[in-house]
């Protein structure tokens, strides 16, 4: 055994959440180091998605909305999420996409602050992120602007109406100081809105704790809620009488039964909810969060900053020709590591046929992201060894492992 092997061995051993990867159906033989982008199913999924069809929605029918809960499932998961982001229960809710709730939250954060029209962000930011505003730019209601990370604070003029930054940066790994850049953009006028997508169930948050105003999370990556799961959203308590979101669907109403030909919104973030809620998806959503929020955030942060460390170092030591672009400090990064490669792409899919799963992120960017849920050091370890002999044997330039498919 090598060094890193052996020291592998030792951390898992060692490790308080060693048995939860059992929670999850993952093969013994796969090193799954992509639940940022999509988490594992949990055991338990199946057989709550297959009771929801079958009794009750087959059984049930019409009456599970109150009899099951349905009807309450936004509320209910968003309180689960809420400590996961330090939040009080009532400030989340979970309804549609990351895109969509984007959408209503940079609306309302617009009309919050009339005669300011600009949303700065920062290029290179998620694409939906920068693409939400310019669509709301095109309709005359913004006007993006985006400054480099360093020359965000000075680029909060007084035209400014809401600063719109992902946390933990897709690419990179790279983490915002919440609190910093919160009360930066307060003390220019502006709102602040987070994107979580890559920070919730993995890094520590403090929404009330720094002074949000709005935040969006994804429920698919690190709350393990399935393809397309359902995302979530957060106003802090101080808005919520204030809240105008544009889409004002029936479910958002103060009385969607009353079938009033006026809308009139719903208190707190209830409001949020546009159309009826996906139920199916939102059960299977409910599982993975209650994993997570069974594990605590603690526990979950205290690992992923293991496996991070571990693979940098094993990474630097063993693969030192891949330069690592995500922070050396585990205090401002996220829960992955990126490698910049000229062949990223070959390498990802010459990893994947050894049964280790990163991705690639264009145009030359070798990422891997550690859930802590069910990541094991050694599949860490299995993963630098594996690049290693990759590069070593030029097993990468293999014809097949440069063809694209539509998903990279
Ligand atoms: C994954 C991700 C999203 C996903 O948005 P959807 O609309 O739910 O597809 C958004 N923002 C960031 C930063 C992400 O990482």
């Amino acid at each position: 055994m090598t060094r890193w092997q052996e020291e592998a061995a030792r951390l898992d051993a060692a490790d308080p959440l060693a048995d939860f990867r059992a929670h999850f159906l993952i093969d013994d033989d796969l090193a799954y180091l992509d639940g940022n982008s999509l988490g594992a199913l949990p055991k338990a999924t199946p057989d709550r998605v297959a009771e929801v069809v079958r009794a009750e929605w087959g059984e049930g029918l019409i009456s599970s909305w109150n009899a099951a809960g349905w009807i309450d499932l936004p509320q209910r998961i968003g309180a689960k999420i809420a400590p996961l982001v330090g939040a009080q229960p009532h400030e989340v809710v979970v309804a549609d996409s990351v895109s969509v709730n984007l959408f209503k939250l940079i609306s309302a954060a617009l009309a919050m602050r009339p005669g300011r029209k600009v949303v700065l962000s920062e290029p290179g930011n998620f694409p939906t992120d920068l693409y939400m505003i310019e669509g709301l730019e095109k309709q005359g209601l913004a006007e993006r602007r985006l400054a480099e990370r360093d020359g965000i604070e000075s680029a909060l003029g007084g035209d400014v109406a809401l600063l719109l930054l992902t946390h933990v940066h897709y690419k990179t790994g790279e983490m915002f100081d919440m609190a910093r850049l919160t009360k930066a953009a307060h003390d220019a006028g502006a709102l602040v809105l987070w994107d979580l997508s890559h920070s919730v169930g993995a890094v520590p948050v403090d929404l009330d704790g720094a002074d949000a105003d709005f935040a969006v999370g994804c429920g698919y990556k690190y709350l393990n809620g399935g393809p397309g799961a359902p995302a979530f959203a957060f106003v802090a308590e101080r808005h919520q009488a204030d809240l105008q979101q544009p889409l004002s669907g029936w479910m958002g109403h103060a009385k969607p039964f009353e079938f009033s030909d006026d809308y009139e919104p719903a208190p707190g973030v209830d409001q949020l909810l546009c159309g009826t809620p996906p139920i199916v998806s939102m059960s299977a959503l409910e599982v993975g969060v209650d994993l997570m929020a069974g594990i605590g955030i603690a526990a979950l942060v205290a690992k992923s900053r293991k496996l991070s460390e571990f693979t940098r170092a094993a990474m630097a030591d063993m693969v030192p020709e891949l330069p690592c672009i995500s922070p050396d400090d585990p205090e401002v990064r996220g829960s992955q590591l990126s490698f910049r490669a000229r062949n990223a792409y070959e390498l990802c899919q010459a990893l994947i046929a050894r049964r280790v799963v990163g991705d690639f992120r264009a145009p030359d960017v070798l990422r891997l992201g550690f859930a802590p849920a069910y990541v094991r050091f050694a599949d860490c370890w299995r993963a630098v060894q594996t690049l290693r002999d990759i590069l070593d044997s030029g097993e990468w330039r293999k014809a097949e492992f440069a063809e694209r498919s539509a998903v990279t």
